[in-house]
């Protein structure tokens, strides 16, 4: 390693579409002959990229700016908070530039001009694969920017724009790069996943040989011909779902859905700007298991939506009963800088929201306790994670990184990260499970 290289630091926030963004800009920055430097200290600048979202997200930014200027000094803003350069600006004069999201280009014009870059990185230092900031055994895939809907809460669209899809040729090339890179499982995430490719005419494209169809199906299928786990995230309630199951079904695509529901009263959902047909959901997500039994569904909900009544949230309880999901995350609602649903009447008050909150999130967990007691005496694929003193840790079909539970193997030391094993499930509690294994790692 050439010990003069320039160091570049960087502070990732927000959701994992932002630690793509981050990853494409180290890929960048590496192949220019930049180090990554893992402290402040050690390094000569730091970018900072920020989340803009939710007012506590925007807050949790402002800070990571304050704290890297203090510790460093040389600090270059990016991200969903770079939108707003005046309130940056007025906060930290001191930084040395400020992009909005996907702005890549303009980070690493503003790095250059700060830290020029080594002369000459004739030879490349990025792996076939690019760099990620996810452990090597698994990355996340964006197949698209932007969006398309306008839910009421979310000021995405104006950040970051209307829906623009990668061509699926190019998707197809990063997918096998990382494969081939050792990657086993694959996240595929966008703002709106189901809607890729809409703004491309659904373009088909020839990848290995073969015309593939721009959209979320051509593509599974497609992504799953590589062999490894294929996982889709935040897939938006739309019709064309159904045509994925058969994929699950026969084992292309993980059993694995995560759809943001949000909410089930029908009044709230229209207040929120989305499909309204919960009911029918219910019937569907039946089909769906009936077709693939061990179908996980993970989703998110908002709790206290101005106009939320008692009578909304008791519905979306029961609604939550009915439908069993195996995942789920719950946030309180927040006013969310420029969002339309700020001017919403009858906001409802924070101990009002706690309380929804507190009693969704325990309803939600008891489901997912008696979901994961019934796996108790299976046999489940696991991804191993991490390895320590005590044991192995993994994530079965069920699990994505992060977010959902984990599978404990106590003892196994001898295992790897990266390895899949079938493990039987001795024990469980809430979303997590504990097994041995049951054949050799693969
Ligand atoms: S679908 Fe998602 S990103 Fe698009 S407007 Fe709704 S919440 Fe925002």
């Amino acid at each position: 390693m050439n010990i003069a290289s320039p160091q570049v630091g960087i502070v990732s926030l927000g959701c994992a579409k932002a630690l793509v963004d981050s990853e494409r800009i180290l890929t960048r920055l590496r192949a220019e002959g930049y180090e990554i430097a893992s402290t402040y200290q050690g390094a000569d600048l730091v970018i900072v990229n920020t989340c803009g979202f939710l007012d506590s997200a925007r807050a949790e930014s402002l800070e990571a700016i304050g704290e890297a200027l203090a510790e460093n000094g040389r600090v270059i803003v990016t991200g969903c908070l770079g939108g707003d350069v005046a309130t940056i600006r007025a906060l930290h004069p001191a930084v040395l530039a400020v992009s909005g999201p996907q702005q890549y280009q303009a980070v690493v014009e503003a790095v250059h001009q700060a830290l020029p870059p080594p002369h000459g990185p004739w030879e490349s230092l990025v792996p076939p694969g690019g760099l990620h900031l996810t452990p090597p055994h698994y990355a996340y895939l964006k197949i698209a920017e932007g969006c398309n809907n306008r839910c009421s809460f979310c000021i995405i669209p104006d950040l970051r724009g209307p829906l623009v899809s990668r061509p699926i040729a190019d998707v197809l090339g990063e997918a096998e790069r990382l494969a081939e890179a050792g990657v086993r499982e694959l996240l595929v995430i966008a703002q709106d996943t189901g809607a890729y490719g809409a703004d491309l005419g659904h373009a088909a494209q020839s990848w290995r040989g073969r015309e593939r169809q721009a959209d979320l199906i051509g593509l599974a299928e497609a992504l799953g011909e590589l062999g490894i786990w294929i996982r889709l995230h935040y897939v938006y309630p739309y019709p064309q779902i159904e045509r994925l199951m058969p994929l699950m079904a026969q084992g292309t695509i993980l059993p694995y859905l995560d759809i943001p529901f949000q909410h089930a009263s029908p009044r709230v959902l229209k207040a929120m700007r989305r499909p309204a047909d919960q009911e029918r959901v219910l019937e569907r997500l039946a089909n769906w298991r009936r077709e693939v039994p061990d179908l996980a569904i993970r989703s998110t909900f908002i709790v206290g939506f101005p106009g939320e009544t008692e009578e909304d949230f008791e519905g979306l309880l029961q609604w939550l009963e009915a439908a069993q999901l195996d995942r789920v995350g719950c946030f309180k609602y927040e006013n969310v800088q420029g969002a339309g649903a700020n001017a919403l009447p009858d906001h409802v008050p924070e101990e009002v929201k706690e309380e929804r909150h507190q009693r969704f999130t325990e309803a939600a967990r008891q489901i997912a306790d008696r979901r994961a007691a019934a796996k108790v005496g299976q046999v489940v694929m696991t991804l191993i994670d991490e390895v320590d003193e005590e044991g192995a840790i993994g994530r079965s079909t069920a699990d994505s990184p992060e977010v959902d539970g984990a599978v404990f193997l106590e003892g196994e030391t001898h295992l790897s990260p990266g390895d899949l094993v079938a493990v039987e499930i001795d024990a469980a509690e809430d979303y997590d499970l504990w097994g041995h294994p049951v054949g050799p790692p693969q």
